[in-house]
């Protein structure tokens, strides 16, 4: 037989776009439009536009009649920076969501009367550019986006829209087989027939190959409705509203279309916004949850970034996330569901096993750019040891449409072929939302049983996770952090919500700790309310855009001043509990003594710095109140040639401002490398090839200025307590102003800093050159810390060539060791020149897409070098630099509320029981990496002590007396306590 292949192909595909596509609507009226017409341009940026639409069916039409929109779609870029609407009755009841891929609805007539609300979402292009005006409403300008282009009544050709479902399934069926298969070459012969045939004709040869059953052995793929909608990214958080409701609408109003659909839909948050803003559309989606139709899945609070968030921040997402889901829709999620976020913690399955989850869901690692994880179904296992069972889509991505082409892939990459036989994937639009199409599920139907294609099922999450893990209960195991190998420029830029971050997980470890204490010792009444609500604002801004810093201009400036109102809401509440005077509070889990600057004169006499403030002697148990001490410590000299002393250390500055030697007294041992200088700023051109907010490409370290020279060094004299030397350098555009501060009685060189940053495209690093051989180096993580490695021996080790740490990094030979504190820096590298190893910290970034401005201005963060620091050490320093001793009154006086008797074991939060029982939560775990005991003792009475579960769900009851319970910890176990009053 000759060989016609190609032609053939090519006939049909034609036939396809040109003869079937085009015949979906047979007959089509303009409906009347006000006050708009059809042609007219609308919508200038961010804003939105209502019109009503009217007309009549025709008597003549028997069959599904829809409304169809064109709002002025461009198919070629996708989904969420495009126009889009909601569809509303007269009543005002939303009836589903207009969007490039869900432009028609079915109506009922024969008169049809419709309110448009359609939103002039600008478009964006954040992969590339240098930039967008439109990231911003004071730079997007007023200008119409769109061209209203089609508002009609339509009537569907059954036979045309199920001959097109028909040849578009087999077409991309028949293209993934291999060339030589004999069901590729039937499905091309009777499809080619099928080209000058009357599509009813046609569907019946579509109807024999449709018939034709999958192989025994084929893959299944378990597809699971989906739209992945970004809590804030190319738009701000109000349009992320609309959007839910939207996307919502057209998911329900599917549903009623095709029972089978199943939806699963993640954070909690989303789900509270429609409670609020469209409660009749919450009812809708309990009945909804109830029929299975709709799955809340992940329950976190947001689809959280998984790497720079705080233990307890994590704890939070996945407590608020299940309680939402729990008393609102009476089921409580058992897995966690984070298709898109940046790299995952390895103090995850943990946190997720305790919060009552049984398996996890990543996609994102397929955008690793140099190594492919070797698993899609497998054992994740966390510090602690922890598994959970996790997967990895081998479908590649969390907006499948169900095409031949993706589920050949997810049969092809699928990893564990031969042992396992299934897949998940989601299916629906997202990004921006719009979720599941008629198509899909059409396809769905089609591919059920069909031979040469993979059979597709849908199924809830919960389902898959039960059957691939009854098919694979030894899968294969992942020991440690699932790395994203690309967005490390995330860890870094939009420094400010970053530090609004940081600073707020510290504020409410204050807050709950002195309401905790005030409730308890003076029954002041403890802030539920306000707690809950600022911790939801935090754990919103954790969002997996918002706080990696990859959101537009406007998301940025919004989270900067949403963080202002909750760093001053929380202060309130810190006074309210503590109240203002001259006792200190240490929110650290470690007893500490140390200067403490004070707006007022302290009982003892201070030294007076500039600006009224006073520097004072402090001391305080760990978790608990403290007070001013007289001085009795060696005092800090600094001397003419930049050297501050305190007997503990001694710091050599040069002229240059540059730190030519930390010497620590104890040891003799010198922390800065042999001729190196410690603090050197290091600027490098970073300029990704694409993704600018996301991206530090490799390459950026082939080039480097050094800032070696400065504009001043100046000695800081500020007597006997503290001693400091002030650097300025500046670039062409920047200034940066360091103080290089040493306190009495500290080990820790600490580093303030100011910058008025103007660069672009650059990357701004501190680095220090350590005389320590470490062939890995210890980074904190959520609840514990991570080893990673100095060298570059594999494709794993060299793609890790930027990471993130939470407040220290440590580097250790045996018996001595460095640590690097940040209170609001993430990212670092790390690397060894065969003597020394060389740790440089991430300050500042400043890409511009998709915010052109992202990180422009002012900067104020602290670092800080601490010597002879062993991992003990470095966790303590990390938790004291973050948590300053604060002056409050002495209205808490007296002993900490709890207190544990083994410095490895570390109280991570203390507060009442949210379930308002007046019960008093301990959060607790092992912090070095070895096993512990420990007893925990209160300083009020305790009837009894349960473990109990994120949730604070009583898991066991705990053996305990006199107000105390004895503890025995794994390396890293979280354990959180309730302590009944
Ligand atoms: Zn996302």
């Amino acid at each position: 037989m000759h060989d016609d292949r190609k032609a053939a192909e090519e006939r049909v595909a034609r036939f396809l776009a040109e003869r079937v596509r085009p015949a979906v609507y047979s007959e089509r009226i303009a409906m009347d439009v006000s006050p708009l017409q059809v042609g007219d341009t609308w919508g200038s940026p961010w804003s939105t536009t209502r019109f009503e639409v009217a007309g009549r069916i025709p008597a003549q039409w028997s069959g599904r009649v829809e409304a169809v929109f064109d709002l002025g779609f461009d198919l070629t870029r996708g989904p969420g920076g495009q126009a889009e609407a909601l569809v509303l009755d007269l009543d005002g009841n939303p009836l589903q969501g207009l969007h490039p891929y869900h432009r028609s609805l079915p109506v009922s007539g024969p008169e049809v009367r419709l309110v448009v609300e359609a939103a002039a979402n600008p478009p964006i292009v954040a992969s590339a550019g240098r930039g967008t005006h439109f990231g911003s409403p004071d730079t997007a300008g007023d200008e119409h986006l769109y061209v209203l282009r089609q508002a009609d009544l339509a009537l569907r050709d059954e036979d045309a829209w199920h001959l097109m479902l028909d040849v578009e399934v087999l077409a991309s069926l028949m293209r993934t087989l291999p060339p030589e298969s004999p069901r590729r070459h039937h499905i091309l012969r009777v499809l080619d027939n099928c080209v000058d045939l009357p599509f009813a004709e046609a569907r019946g040869l579509t109807a024999g190959l449709l018939s034709r059953k999958a192989h025994d052995s084929e893959h299944t793929v378990v597809a699971v409705g989906h739209a992945h909608i970004d809590s804030a990214w190319l738009w701000p958080i109000r349009e992320t509203i609309r959007k839910c409701t939207r996307t919502f609408t057209t998911v329900l109003a599917l549903a009623e279309e095709y029972p089978e659909l199943v939806f699963a839909c993640s954070s909690a948050q989303q789900h509270a916004w429609i409670k609020e803003h469209q409660p009749a559309v919450h009812d809708r989606i309990r009945q909804a949850v109830k029929a299975g139709n709709w799955v809340p899945v992940g329950g976190m609070w947001v689809e959280a970034d998984a790497n720079l968030p705080g233990g307890e921040s994590l704890a939070r997402q996945l407590v608020h996330g299940a309680r939402f889901f729990l008393d609102e829709f009476g089921v409580g999620p058992d897995g966690v569901w984070l298709p898109d976020s940046f790299g995952y913690t390895a103090a995850y399955p943990q946190l997720a096993r305790l919060a009552g989850a049984e398996w996890f869901l990543t996609q994102k690692l397929s955008w690793n750019e140099t190594n492919r994880l070797p698993h899609h179904t497998f054992w994740w296992e966390g510090i602690d040891g922890t598994r959970i069972f996790t997967h990895f889509p081998p479908v590649d991505t969390y907006n499948a449409e169900l095409t031949g082409e993706e589920l050949a892939h997810a049969v092809a990459t699928y990893a564990e072929k031969g042992i396992g036989t299934m897949s998940l994937a989601p299916f629906g639009f997202g990004d921006g939302g719009g979720g599941p199409t008629r198509e899909m599920l059409e396809k769905a139907r089609r591919l059920r049983d069909l031979e040469g294609s993979p059979k597709v099922r849908i199924a809830a999450p919960s389902d898959f996770f039960r059957e691939a893990r009854a098919e694979l209960p030894d899968a294969p195991v992942w020991r440690g952090e699932l790395y994203l190998e690309t967005h490390r420029g995330t860890y870094t830029s939009q420094a400010r919500t970053k530090r609004g971050n940081r600073r707020s997980e510290a504020l409410l470890r204050h807050a709950e700790l002195w309401a905790a204490s005030a409730a308890v010792r003076l029954g002041t009444p403890y802030p539920y309310e306000e707690l809950d609500s600022l911790w939801k604002r935090v754990l919103l801004h954790q969002f997996h855009d918002i706080l990696p810093g990859s959101s537009i201009a406007w998301v940025h400036r919004e989270a900067e001043a949403a963080y202002t109102e909750i760093h001053s809401g929380l202060s309130d509440l810190i006074s309210a509990s503590a109240g203002d005077g001259e006792s200190l509070l240490n929110a650290a889990p470690v007893e500490r003594r140390e200067v403490v600057i004070v707006n007022e004169p302290p009982p003892v006499a201070g030294q007076r710095l500039s600006g009224g403030r006073h520097a004072a002697f402090g001391r305080a148990p760990a978790l608990g109140v403290g007070g001013f001490l007289e001085f009795n410590a060696h005092p800090v000299r600094a001397t003419g040639a930049f050297v501050l002393d305190n007997g503990l250390i001694t710091v050599h500055i040069d002229a240059d401002g540059l730190v030519r030697s930390v010497r620590d007294h104890a040891t003799g041992r010198e922390a800065i490398a042999p001729g190196a200088a410690g603090n050197l700023l290091q600027l490098h051109p970073d300029d990704p090839v694409k993704w600018s907010a996301w991206n530090l490409d490799a390459s950026y370290r082939r080039h480097r200025r050094d800032l070696d020279a400065a504009v001043s060094v100046e000695l800081v004299d500020d007597g006997p307590l503290l001693a400091a030397v002030r650097v300025e350098r500046r670039t062409e555009r920047s200034v940066i102003v360091q103080h290089l501060r040493l306190a009495a009685g500290s080990r820790l060189l600490e580093v303030d800093t100011d910058v008025d940053w103007q660069e672009r495209d650059t990357v701004l690093k501190a680095a220090w050159p350590l005389d320590v051989l470490a062939a890995e180096i210890t980074a904190e993580i959520q609840f514990g810390h991570v080893k990673r490695p100095t060298h570059e021996n594999t494709s794993w080790d060299a793609a890790r060539f930027e990471a993130w740490a939470h407040r220290f990094v440590h580097v250790g030979e045996h018996g001595w060791g460095v640590a690097l504190i940040t209170d609001s820096t993430y990212g670092y590298d790390v690397s060894s020149d065969g003597r020394s190893t060389t740790v440089r910290l991430s300050l500042l970034r400043a890409p511009r897409s998709p915010d052109p401005v992202a990180d422009q201005g002012r900067h104020r963060f602290r670092y800080g070098l601490r010597p002879a620091a062993d991992i003990g050490d470095a966790i303590t320093a990390g938790y004291t630099f973050s948590l300053p001793l604060q002056p409050a009154s002495d209205r808490l006086l007296g002993k900490p509320l709890v207190s544990v008797d083994n410095p490895a074991v570390i109280v991570e939060a203390v507060k009442l029981a949210d379930d308002r029982s007046g019960a008093v939560i301990v959060r607790l775990y092992e912090s070095r990496g070895g096993r512990a005991r420990a007893v925990l003792t209160a300083d009020f009475p305790v009837t009894s002590v349960s473990e109990t579960d994120l949730l604070e769900r009583p898991l066991r009851p705990m053996a305990s007396g006199r107000n105390a319970a004895a503890l025995s910890l794994r390396p890293f176990q979280i354990v959180t306590l309730r302590l009944e009053r």
